[in-house]
């Protein structure tokens, strides 16, 4: 086994040694000294993991609730105006108003605005990344 498995390598050796006089070509970048980036698999962009990829995430103000109490009625929903008590018309009694800062009690993801997904920090968005196993030369010693 051990004996099959070096005439392979040497075969390849002697392979490579014919195409390629001086140094041989990095076999993980072919030469070409990038590689995929295996952390975002080439796209350039991975899933937003603050909002879960769903571009959305649970409004801070209203907790997701949609709404929000009134801040003219203190959601008391009536109003101490010169010894009356006045119907709150902010909220039209109800003590609570609608939320102005989503919808549906969901605002975009702060963190990727809402696209979903985020650039790729180890690639920077190129999709690849300097060889490793070449130091980015393209050329391997073996
Ligand atoms: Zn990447
Ligand atoms: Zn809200
Ligand atoms: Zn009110
Ligand atoms: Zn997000
Ligand atoms: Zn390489």
């Amino acid at each position: 086994m051990r004996n099959r498995n070096l005439s392979i390598v040497i075969i390849v050796i002697m392979a490579v040694v014919a195409t390629s006089a001086l140094a041989l070509r990095c076999r993980y970048c072919e030469g070409g000294t990038t590689v995929t980036c295996a952390y975002c698999d080439g796209n350039g962009k991975v899933d937003c993991n603050y909002c879960g990829g769903t571009g959305e995430i649970t409004c801070d103000f209203c907790e997701g609730d949609e709404y929000m109490r009134c801040s003219d009625c203190f959601g008391k929903g009536k109003i101490k105006f010169n010894g009356d008590t006045e119907t709150c018309t902010t909220c039209n009694a109800t003590g609570r108003i609608v939320c102005e800062y989503c919808v549906a009690g969901k605002m975009a993801c702060e963190m990727c605005g809402g696209y979903k997904e985020l650039t790729c920090v180890i690639c920077g968005g190129n999709g690849e990344v300097t060889c490793g196993a070449c130091g980015g030369t393209g050329q391997r010693e073996e």
